[in-house]
């Protein structure tokens, strides 16, 4: 069988390819292999898994600015926002 240290090259990802997918929004949508070196590597590196929790808090604080900041919108905000980049300088 050959395909054992083969198997386990992939799951040799350094921390910046790891910090960059999941920068990326994560490895929701790279493949399985990706996302199983991923999570191998998270499991191994406590760098990496720090990295993870300020991405995630990052996340969640952008989501709930984001979300606050539709709820303060005023109603007519699209209409006066196309209207003064219509306007004429
Ligand atoms: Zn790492």
């Amino acid at each position: 069988m050959s395909g054992w240290e083969g198997g386990w090259a992939f799951a040799m990802m350094t921390c910046k390819e790891v910090s960059t997918l999941m920068s990326m929004g994560g490895p929701a949508d790279a493949r399985w292999r990706v996302r199983l070196a991923v999570r191998l590597h998270l499991s191994m590196c406590r760098h990496c898994r720090a990295f993870k929790r300020q991405l995630e808090a990052l996340t969640k604080t952008a989501r709930t600015l984001s979300a606050s900041l539709d709820a303060d919108l005023p109603k007519d905000f699209e209409a006066t926002l196309s209207k003064s980049l219509h306007r004429k300088p």
